[in-house]
C-alpha cells in the first residue's frame, strides 16, 4: 500500500514563497538568492512528506508563481508579445504580471477553487517543445526528482495532464473554438513524450486530468486515448493518470482504456468513483484521494477506514492520498491555539499528511502508536462525503417566495449616479487599523479616525455630485472577514493563508458552527454617514454565497443551508439599517458565479438554493435593494440574476462593452442595471465621451427608467486623485444623457 499526495502548498510556513518573490521583484534579490531561497522550499516540504512517512514523495507540484504558466513557458507557449522579455524566468513573471512586451496573460479560477491560474493563449500554429536539457527550475521535474533522489525515498513526479492543459487554454484573442484547439494534440502529444522520457529516477509519473470533473465532449475523450498512447511509448516511469475536484464519472470508462498504470479518483467529492474505478482498474493500482485536499477539516478516519477496507487486498494494489493537491489549504495548524482550544477540528496539510499516512498503515495493519492516537482522536461528526445527507439537511422553505414590487430607479432623476461601496483606502487608513489591531490605537481612538474618514468621504461625494451615496467601506480590511468576525460561527485563523494567485495570499475564515448575528454588524457607521448628509445613503453587506465561497465551509452540513443561516442573521441587519433609515441597502454576491458547480446537472439546484438565500435577505423589505456581481461570466447564471429579489444589480461590464446586458434582457430581467462604466482596475482616467458611449450601448438592453450609472466595482485600490476625476467625469456622463433624453 502506498501513501502520497497530488501535491503541496508551496506558500510554506511563513508565506515562504511570498518575501523572495516580492524581494526579487522589487530588485532586492539576485536571480541566484531566488532560485536559492525557493529549492530551499521545496526541500523542506519533501522533508516533510518524508517524516509523516509517506510512501512516496511528489515532485514537479511546485511552482514560483503559477504551475500552469510554467508549463506553458517550459512548452515554449510564450505570446509573442513577451518572447523577448528575457530568460526563462524573466518570460515567467512577463506573462504573470506584464511586461516592457505588454499585457499579462489572464488570470481564471482553478475549476472550483479560489486558486487562480494564468491561462495558456494559443493559436493554430503554436507549436510545443520539450526543453532538451535541464531548465533548473519547475515545472522541469528531471531536477527535482534527482534532487529528491537524494533524501533516499521512491519519487513521483507530476505534472498538469495534457488534455486538462490544453482544455484550459484559450485560443486566439477572441476565446476561439474547442474545436481548433483539439487540432494542436498531436503535436503537444510529442512535447509531454519527450517531457515524459527524461523524468529520471521517477518511478512514477502523474498526469494530474481535473478536467475529468467537467463534462467532457467526447471529441476531448477521444484525443485523450492518442494522446496517452504517444505519452506511454517514450515514458521512463509508470503512469498514474490522476482526477481532482469532482467525480469523472461515466469518463472513467474512457480513462480505463488508456494505457496508464494507474488512476486517482477523488473520494472525498465524487464518492462513487471509487467503486467503479475499482471495477474498471482491476490489475492497477487504484489511488483514493480519500483525504480532503481543499477544505482544512480533520478526517474521520474511521469511518474512512471502513469505508476502503474492502478494497486493501485488492489486485493491483490500493494507495491513499489527498483528494486533490493540497495547495488549497495553509501550510500547518500549529499556530491555530485558539480555534484547537475552541474544539475546532483543524488539520492543515502538515496535518493531513499524518492523516494520509496512518490511514494507508491501519489499512496495511502496519499503524504506529502515533498513529492509533490520531484514529482514537479523531471526529467523528465529520462526514465522509455522502450524497444522501445533503437533501436530508437542507432546510425546508420556499424556494421562490413570491417576489417584492420591484423599485427599479430612482424617485425624479434619470441615470442616478452612485459607487459599489469601497472608496480609497488610504495609507492612514490602513496604518490606523494597523496601530488599532497592535493595541497602539484604542477601540475610541480607532472609531473617531474612521468617522473623519467617513465624513471625509461624505464631503468628497457630494462635491462630485453623486446621487446615493456610500460611506466607503473604511472600516473593511475585506469584504468577508469583516463580517467574519462578527458573525457566530465563523472564526478567523491565525495563520491559515492559501495562494490565491502568484504571491498573493488571503485568509480565508473558517465556517465551523451554526451562524448567527450577534448583535448589528454596520449599522452604526451607516447610520453616521446617512446622518451626514441629506442625499441617500446605501448600506453595504456582503452577501451569503460569497462569504461561503471565500470562505472554507462546513462539511458537516450543505453548503447552501450555510448559505441560508447567513441569509437570516443578513435580513436581521438589513431590517436594522431600514429602521436606521437607510433607503437603500446593497448586498454584494460577486462570488455568485464562482459557486457553480462544475457539472451542469448541478447547476440548476445550485441556482436556485443561491437565488432563494438572496431572497430571504429581502423578504418583506421596503428599502430599495441592491446587489453587484463582477469579473466572471454571468452567461450562465443570468435566468438566477433575473430572479434574484433585487431592486437594482450593478454589473462589471466595462471592458466586455456592456455585452452582458442583453443576456440580462432575455432573461426577463426586470429590475433596474448600474452597468459599470470604467475599469477600475487601472489608474486611467476615462473621458466623459467614452462613458456616454457606453452608456448609449447599454440602452440598446436597459430603458432608461430603470438604467443606473457606476464604476465596474469598488474603489478601494485606487488613489483619490484618479478617483475624483473619474468620478467628476462619470457624473457629468449622466447628466449629458438626461439632457439629451429629455
Ligand atoms: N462593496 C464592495 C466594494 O466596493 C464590492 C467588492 C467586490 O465586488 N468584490 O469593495
Ligand atoms: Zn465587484
Amino acid at each position: 500500500m502506498h501513501s502520497h499526495i497530488i501535491g503541496f502548498p508551496r506558500l510554506g510556513a511563513k508565506r515562504n514563497i511570498k518575501w523572495p518573490l516580492e524581494k526579487y521583484w522589487r530588485g532586492q534579490i539576485d536571480e541566484g538568492q531566488l532560485h536559492r531561497s525557493l529549492s530551499e522550499l521545496r526541500q523542506q516540504h519533501w522533508q516533510l512528506q518524508k517524516n509523516a512517512e509517506l510512501s512516496m514523495i511528489t515532485v514537479g507540484d511546485f511552482a514560483y508563481y503559477d504551475q500552469t504558466l510554467e508549463l506553458s513557458e517550459l512548452l515554449g507557449v510564450v505570446p509573442a508579445r513577451h518572447r523577448d522579455a528575457g530568460d526563462r524566468l524573466a518570460r515567467c513573471f512577463a506573462m504573470a504580471r506584464g511586461g516592457a512586451g505588454g499585457r499579462a496573460c489572464q488570470m481564471k479560477k482553478w475549476f472550483n477553487t479560489n486558486y487562480h491560474y494564468l491561462v495558456p493563449e494559443f493559436d493554430a500554429d503554436t507549436s510545443f517543445a520539450a526543453p532538451a536539457a535541464d531548465v533548473g527550475m519547475p515545472p522541469d521535474a528531471a531536477l527535482q526528482v534527482r534532487e529528491a533522489a537524494e533524501l533516499g525515498l521512491p519519487v513521483k513526479a507530476t505534472l498538469i495532464g495534457p488534455v486538462s492543459y490544453l482544455y484550459l487554454g484559450k485560443m486566439g484573442v477572441a476565446g476561439g473554438f474547442a474545436a481548433e484547439k483539439l487540432a494542436l494534440v498531436e503535436k503537444l502529444a510529442d512535447a509531454y513524450a519527450a517531457l515524459a522520457a527524461r523524468i529520471g529516477k521517477a518511478d512514477w509519473l502523474q498526469l494530474e486530468e481535473p478536467v475529468l470533473s467537467l463534462d467532457m465532449p467526447d471529441a476531448w475523450l477521444a484525443a485523450m486515448s492518442d494522446i496517452y498512447r504517444r505519452i506511454e511509448k517514450d515514458a521512463t516511469a509508470k503512469l498514474l493518470i490522476a482526477n481532482s475536484y469532482g467525480s469523472a464519472g461515466a469518463r472513467l470508462e474512457k480513462v480505463a482504456d488508456l494505457p496508464v498504470a494507474g488512476v486517482h479518483v477523488d473520494v472525498v467529492y465524487g464518492r462513487s468513483d471509487l467503486a467503479s474505478a475499482d471495477r474498471l482498474f482491476a490489475g492497477r493500482v487504484l489511488s483514493a484521494g480519500a483525504i480532503d485536499g481543499r477544505n482544512i477539516w480533520r478526517a474521520n478516519l474511521g469511518a474512512l477506514q471502513q469505508h476502503l477496507a474492502p478494497l486493501a487486498e485488492r489486485d493491483g494494489g490500493l494507495w491513499i492520498g489527498s483528494s486533490c493537491s493540497m495547495q488549497h489549504v495553509p501550510h500547518s495548524c500549529a499556530s491555530e491555539t485558539d480555534l484547537i482550544a475552541a474544539g475546532v477540528p483543524v488539520a492543515f496539510a502538515v496535518e493531513k499528511l499524518a492523516e494520509i499516512g496512518a490511514l494507508s498503515r491501519k489499512l496495511a495493519g502496519s499503524s504506529t502508536a502515533a498513529d492509533e492516537a490520531l484514529f482514537s482522536s479523531a471526529p467523528t461528526n465529520i462526514p465522509v462525503a455522502n450524497p444522501e445527507w445533503i437533501d436530508s439537511q437542507m432546510p425546508a422553505g420556499d424556494l421562490n417566495p413570491s417576489r417584492r414590487s420591484l423599485k427599479p430607479g430612482m424617485d425624479g432623476v434619470m441615470f442616478p449616479t452612485t459607487t459599489i461601496g469601497s472608496l480609497p483606502q488610504t495609507s492612514e487608513i490602513r496604518s490606523a487599523r494597523a496601530s488599532w489591531r497592535k493595541g497602539e490605537l484604542d477601540d475610541a481612538g480607532y472609531e473617531k479616525c474612521m468617522r473623519e474618514e467617513i465624513r471625509n468621504c461624505i464631503s468628497r461625494q457630494e462635491e462630485i455630485g453623486l446621487d446615493v451615496l456610500v460611506h466607503g467601506e473604511c472600516e473593511r480590511n475585506d469584504m468577508v472577514e469583516y463580517f467574519a468576525h462578527q458573525l457566530d460561527g465563523i472564526a478567523a485563523s491565525e495563520n491559515g493563508w492559501v495562494i490565491s494567485y502568484g504571491s498573493r495570499a488571503t485568509r480565508p475564515p473558517i465556517i465551523h458552527g451554526t451562524i448567527k448575528r450577534r448583535q448589528p454588524m454596520t449599522v452604526e457607521w451607516s447610520k453616521y454617514a446617512a446622518g451626514l448628509t441629506d442625499r441617500p445613503m446605501k448600506g453595504m453587506l456582503t452577501g451569503p454565497v460569497t462569504i461561503i465561497c471565500w470562505s472554507f465551509p462546513r462539511a458537516d452540513v450543505p453548503k447552501m443551508r450555510t448559505a441560508f443561516e447567513i441569509a437570516d442573521a443578513l435580513h436581521e441587519e438589513v431590517r436594522d439599517l431600514q429602521e436606521a433609515g437607510l433607503a437603500v441597502i446593497q448586498v454584494d454576491e460577486p462570488a455568485l458565479r464562482e459557486g457553480l458547480p462544475l457539472l451542469v446537472e448541478d447547476q440548476k439546484a445550485y441556482l436556485a438554493q443561491a437565488v432563494a438565500s438572496f431572497n430571504r435577505i429581502c423578504a418583506d423589505i421596503e428599502a430599495q435593494i441592491h446587489t453587484h456581481m463582477c469579473y466572471s461570466e454571468f452567461f450562465d447564471i443570468v435566468e438566477g440574476i433575473a430572479a434574484m429579489d433585487a431592486d437594482v444589480i450593478s454589473l462589471e461590464t466595462s471592458r466586455s462593452k456592456m455585452e452582458e446586458l442583453a443576456d440580462l434582457k432575455q432573461a426577463r430581467h426586470a429590475g433596474g442595471v448600474g452597468p459599470g462604466v470604467y475599469d477600475v482596475h487601472s489608474p486611467r482616467v476615462p473621458d466623459v465621451e467614452e462613458m456616454v458611449t457606453l452608456l448609449k450601448m447599454a440602452l440598446k438592453n436597459v430603458p432608461a427608467e430603470r438604467m443606473w450609472v457606476n464604476p465596474d466595482c469598488g474603489l478601494k485600490t485606487r488613489g483619490w486623485t484618479e478617483t475624483e476625476k473619474s468620478l467628476r467625469n462619470m457624473v457629468a456622463a449622466a447628466r449629458q444623457l438626461r439632457t439629451s433624453l429629455s
